[in-house]
């Protein structure tokens, strides 16, 4: 297939990023998000992207929520995004944690979400960007061979003083910020 016919993503990872950081959300009415996130995701649609949401949800490995729970937070994240007019293209998780289940290949820094989705979708990695407030995330996106987006959200400002040898290739106060600079 050429190059053409390869779709462009954004990776989001979720909490810090389109919802507030609430440490191991486990309730739909915890759900809240981040001033202009909603704005900042209709502007990536129109861009052209894929909006792509990449999770770790080690609650469920721990047992502190249901995946049943995970599914209701992610229909409120959805409903309220359609009723904005934006429709999210995927939502990919991992449900995992090494203690609890073992190891996994989709954990984050891993990148088998991003893999998975790049097969689903035909997307065209190097063009594509990984957007997060963590580390991790930009561990994903590096691995992943992925543009890699820093926002200073959630544990954005925290994580940012230990990225010493790693270094993610844009960060931005926000992910409205991100949408409309980049
Ligand atoms: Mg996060």
């Amino acid at each position: 297939m050429s190059m053409t016919n390869k779709k462009r993503a954004i990776f989001l990872d979720r909490d810090g990023v389109i919802n507030k950081e609430v440490n191991h959300l486990s309730n739909p009415a915890q759900f809240e998000f981040i001033p202009g996130s909603i704005e900042a995701l209709k502007i990536l649609k129109q861009k052209g992207f894929l909006l792509i949401v990449i999770t770790n949800q080690a609650g469920i490995a721990r047992s502190l929520f249901s995946e049943e729970i995970l599914n209701q937070i992610h229909n409120k994240m959805r409903r309220i995004l359609n009723q904005n007019d934006i429709i999210l293209d995927d939502i990919f998780y991992c449900p995992h944690h090494p203690d609890f289940t073992g190891e996994c290949n989709c954990r984050k820094p891993k990148p088998g979400m991003i893999l998975k989705a790049q097969r689903e979708y035909n997307i065209d990695l190097q063009t594509s960007y990984m957007v997060g407030d963590t580390l991790s995330d930009i561990e994903t996106g590096i691995a992943a061979n992925c543009k890699t987006v820093l926002v200073l959200t959630g544990y954005g400002l925290e994580e940012r003083k230990k990225m010493i040898s790693i270094k993610p290739d844009y960060v931005f106060e926000n992910l409205l910020e991100f949408a409309k600079n980049f």
